[in-house]
């Protein structure tokens, strides 16, 4: 160590792919810097921004090769609080990351870079005593003009609101603010303006009671409601307390798809616009949300997992709506689960986290039936609708159309006469998932990866749905050169002809990644739907959630057979979720709903225990399955995740990698190849640790880390470990 008596040490993470913090200097000019600052680097021949991390009085180097920093951007403001940094902090310990990764993964983008800086704080605009004389005048010719001093005549107006008012806002302004006739003022929070709910049912009133009872103590709320049982108003009645207190709030969910309707409902019922944010946001609106957040202007934030680190001064409540839902899992880079740096970070808080779903995860479930969480059932739909009918077809032996057997078609059919409307469920899109030649066998498979190629029919093309290279659709089979190319399998593409050409005059609304590409695409068909008229909908899991459908009464699930027998183990637990959440689809209105399952294992006992008790027996008979097998939550797991071109290194690293797992109570398995052991042309494979005791298994990862960053087979691939993974 070198102590440093004259000045501190700054500890500044920078955004590279290193499990390091960097020590620098700080400059003349600004000797105070605290941590949660921003801070301009020399590194190398580069100039970097990077976050002070902590201000330190040595280092391990000495102190005359320590570089000054040059610049801090941001006038001595933070970009972090103590609240956040904290948090971040125990993110790159917990999940084994890189910290500047982690800390810039928490950073609006324009913060992440050179030149971008914090914004000044948002103004409004509002009349003065000379402006509010102008609107006594007739507007003449000055249309545009008298429609901006009537939007501020209304109240302090921002520049959104102006903007709609008129596009050619800005000049006018400032030439109304020449005058004197406008003044701008610092924005004020929003001002709550609520209006009443329904009158709540019995099991509504106890959950919000017990979520209201104590906020300043943290407490995780399992909030477990079938579909249409109201978790959304419990949200609404705990919010409005804490808003009316003075608190922010953070409303986690899974994807932007659903924000719209959501943050209407909200709109309407707190009388306030919410802030939401995600990652497909301009940079400059998720600058300005993060602003907004930041200041406390902001009391209600929505937003996806990206939201998770906005740093909340008066931040008093965290809901995760959906809490169950995959994309709650990074994926890449930095692998962290928002659910669970979101209960850490409620408990750093010390405030209440309610997470909501109609199908807990096993790890929240567990949790809750082992009294750690707080378990309210709403059991019983808000509208007093029934749940939907399930009816198992066996599929064995019968003939298909398209996918769909004849009794769903008749199904299809009846529901249509009736004047109502059905959804027909298949979670692949495309026309076919492979096409192949009857001459001679050959399939058309990604180059790349170790996947076929769906064949997009409409637009010719196949494609890699996991690398997303294709190619045209071949006239002949390049193999033989036959003309016997034919599709195996269907996709959504494919249901759509075949519905289309069953029901030529019933017309025919597809929800898939293909169809709803474009923003406000969703809407426009959902409003379709709501508009009530017969119609049937095909799609893949963006029709599972969330989405209210009161004139849908029969739900048909095509296929859902490969993950009975699946070598994931969680790939049980997420069917079930996925049957429920689009069973729920089902008659939530007045009229009865009716379900129908194809499978050809109708005898299936999980499937039998989802269907005849339900999903929380069902999650019982999988979680004691998980207990007996000692797979998490019973358990505790890493992966060393190692991809290069070259099969070869990635399989001499894990060797030498497993070779040097420490000793103890977690042990190392493998090298396994990934379950798609190719893509993108990386061949991909791991090593899995695993404990009974988190404390151990981390205690061992940590020796590990710093072990396997000297092993020279690690240069010659990409590795990460990947903290209670989800996938493999
Ligand atoms: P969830 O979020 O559990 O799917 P919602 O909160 O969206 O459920 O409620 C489903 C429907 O029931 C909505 O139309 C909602 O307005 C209505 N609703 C919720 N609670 C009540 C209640 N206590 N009384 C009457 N209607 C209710
Ligand atoms: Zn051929
Ligand atoms: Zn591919």
């Amino acid at each position: 160590m070198h102590p440093s008596p004259a000045q501190p040490v700054l500890k500044v993470a920078l955004p590279l792919p290193l499990r390091q913090i960097f020590d620098y200097l700080p400059c003349e000019s600004t000797p105070g810097v605290q941590p949660g600052a921003r801070v301009l680097v020399p590194f190398g021949c580069r100039k970097m921004i990077g976050v002070v991390t902590e201000v330190a009085d040595s280092s391990e180097l000495p102190m005359e090769k320590l570089a000054r920093v040059l610049a801090c951007p941001d006038d001595g403001q933070l970009v972090l609080t103590n609240e956040t940094l904290d948090l971040l902090k125990w993110c790159w310990r917990y999940y084994k990351h890189a910290p500047g990764e982690v800390v810039f993964n928490a950073l609006p983008p324009l913060l992440r870079k050179v030149g971008g800086t914090i914004p000044p704080l948002p103004v409004e605009y509002c009349l003065t005593a000379g402006g509010r004389d102008q609107l006594l005048e007739p507007p003449g010719r000055a249309k545009a003009r008298h429609r901006l001093l009537l939007e501020m005549q209304r109240g302090a107006a921002t520049a959104e609101q102006l903007r709609a008012a008129s596009p050619a806002w800005r000049k006018i302004l400032s030439a109304l603010m020449e005058r004197d006739w406008v003044r701008p003022e610092i924005q004020k929070a929003a001002q709550l303006n609520i209006s009443p709910g329904p009158s709540l049912t019995t099991e509504q009133r106890d959950a919000v009671d017990a979520i209201g009872k104590s906020p300043g103590v943290f407490q995780c709320h399992l909030l477990d409601g079938i579909t249409g049982s109201g978790k959304t108003e419990v949200y609404l009645c705990v919010l409005e307390k804490i808003l009316q207190q003075g608190g922010q709030a953070l409303l986690l969910v899974p994807e932007i798809g659903l924000t719209p309707q959501l943050v209407e409902r909200f709109r309407q019922r707190l009388g306030f616009e919410p802030v939401v944010t995600h990652s497909s946001l301009s940079e400059g609106q998720r600058l300005q949300a993060w602003s907004l957040a930041k200041t406390g202007l902001a009391r209600l934030v929505i937003g996806t997992r990206s939201a998770l680190f906005l740093p909340m001064p008066e931040l008093r409540m965290i809901i995760l709506d959906e809490e169950h839902d995959a994309s709650f899992k990074q994926q890449d880079g930095f692998r962290y689960s928002t659910r669970d740096v979101a209960v850490k970070r409620a408990a750093g808080l010390a405030v209440p986290i309610v997470l909501g779903t109609a199908t807990p995860s096993l790890e929240t479930f567990n949790n809750a039936a082992g009294g750690r969480y707080n378990w309210h059932r709403l059991r019983q739909r808000a509208t007093g609708a029934a749940e939907p009918r399930w009816r198992v077809l066996d599929v064995c032996q019968q003939t298909m159309q398209g996918g769909i057997s004849a009794v769903a078609m008749e199904a299809i059919g009846a529901t249509l006469e009736k004047r109502e409307q059905a959804l027909v469920f298949l979670n692949r899109r495309g026309y076919a998932p492979v096409i192949l030649c009857h001459e001679c066998g050959w399939h058309a498979a990604c180059q790349r990866c170790d996947a076929n190629l769906t064949w997009h029919k409409s637009t010719r093309r196949l494609l890699c749905h996991h690398c997303d290279s294709g190619m045209q659709v071949p006239v002949m089979c390049p193999h033989c050169g036959a003309d016997a190319l034919q599709g195996a399998g269907e996709g959504t593409e494919q249901l759509e002809q075949m519905l289309a050409a069953a029901w030529p005059d019933t017309p025919l609304l597809r929800f898939d990644r293909d169809t709803v590409r474009r923003k406000g695409e969703f809407d426009r068909l959902s409003e379709q739907v709501k508009a009530g008229d017969p119609c049937l909908l095909v799609g893949t899991q963006m029709l599972a959630k969330g989405h209210h459908f009161p004139q849908v009464t029969l739900v048909v699930i095509v296929n859902l057979d490969q993950a009975l027998y699946s070598a994931d183990f969680r790939a049980l637990e997420r069917m079930g979720q996925l049957m429920v959440q689009v069973a729920g689809r089902a008659g939530r209105d007045q009229l009865p709903g009716e379900v129908i399952l194809q499978t050809h294992y109708p005898r299936h006992e999980a499937l039998l225990t989802l269907l005849e008790s339900g999903y929380e027996a069902f999650a019982a008979e999988i979680c004691g399955d998980r207990q007996a097998a000692c797979l998490p939550p019973f358990s505790y797991q890493a992966l060393l995740r190692s991809d290069a071109h070259e099969k070869g290194h990635v399989r001499a690293f894990l060797e030498q990698a497993r070779q040097v797992f420490p000793a103890g109570e977690a042990l190392v398995y493998g090298p396994f190849p990934a379950m798609m052991e190719r893509r993108s042309g990386r061949t991909r494979w791991y090593l899995l640790a695993q404990a009974d005791s988190r404390a151990a298994l981390h205690q061992q990862l940590d020796q590990w880390v710093s072990v396997l960053k000297k092993l020279p087979s690690a240069r010659k691939v990409r590795w990460a470990v990947d903290v209670d993974p989800q996938d493999y």
